[in-house]
C-alpha cells in the first residue's frame, strides 16, 4: 500500500494535541455519503470503518457498506456481529485496521443518541484491541459538512472533532489516539438510534 501522502480532496482532521491526523479517503466517504438517509422512509444503515495506521497518519481508506443481514429500521441500526469478525479479519490481512463504525440518521445536524454513546463505551471497554480510542461517524442529512458528526470515544470519555480550514482542505482536528491494533469483538454490541 503506498505511503499516505494525503490526495487534494481527502478529508483531514487533525487532532488536538498530538500530531496524527485522521484522514477519510474520497473512496471511503463517497461509500458513507451515498447511505444518506435523504427520502423520508429510507432505513438507517451503517458499517465499518478501516485504517492504515502509520506515525502521525490515520487514513481510513475502508467505509465498508451496509451488510444484508443488518438489521435496519428508520431509526435504528443494528450490524451483523459474525460478519463484522469476519470483516476484522480479513482487513487485517490487508494491512487495515478496524477503528470504528459510521452511520446514518434522518436528522440534519446528527447527535449522537444515548444508545449510540453506550454502544461505543461498551465496544471500547470489551472489544480487545490496542486502539487509544474508537471513531464514530454519524451522517445527517444537512450539506456538506454540517451533516457529519465525527467523535472519538473511550470507555469515560468522547472527543467531538471539529472542522477547520487550513491550506484549501478542510481539516479537523484529533489527537494521537491510534496505535497499530488488533481488535476483535467479546460481547454483541447491538446500535440502536
Ligand atoms: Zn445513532
Amino acid at each position: 500500500m503506498a505511503a499516505t501522502t494525503p490526495t487534494p480532496g481527502d478529508f483531514h482532521l487533525p487532532t488536538d494535541d498530538v500530531s496524527q491526523t485522521l484522514v477519510f479517503t474520497r473512496d471511503a466517504l463517497a461509500m458513507m455519503l451515498q447511505h444518506r438517509q435523504l427520502g423520508s422512509t429510507e432505513p438507517e444503515s451503517g458499517g465499518m470503518l478501516f485504517a492504515q495506521i502509520e506515525p502521525g497518519w490515520i487514513t481510513v481508506r475502508v467505509a465498508t457498506p451496509p451488510h444484508r443481514h443488518d438489521h435496519r429500521l428508520r431509526h435504528a441500526y443494528e450490524p451483523d456481529l459474525k460478519q463484522q469478525q469476519r470483516e476484522i479479519h480479513r482487513r487485517f490481512k490487508e494491512g487495515l485496521h478496524f477503528i470504528g463504525e459510521w452511520h446514518t440518521h434522518p436528522e440534519a445536524r446528527p447527535q449522537p443518541s444515548g444508545t449510540d454513546l453506550h454502544s461505543m463505551a461498551r465496544c471500547f471497554a470489551t472489544s480487545r484491541h490496542s486502539l487509544r480510542a474508537f471513531v464514530m461517524v454519524i451522517l445527517g442529512t444537512a450539506k456538506w459538512p454540517d451533516g457529519l458528526w465525527v467523535s472519538l470515544h473511550r470507555e469515560n470519555s468522547i472527543t467531538r472533532l471539529h472542522p477547520g480550514k487550513s491550506a484549501g482542505l478542510i481539516r479537523w482536528l484529533g489527537a494521537g489516539w491510534f496505535t497499530p491494533f488488533t481488535a476483535s469483538r467479546r460481547s454483541p454490541n447491538p446500535k440502536k438510534k
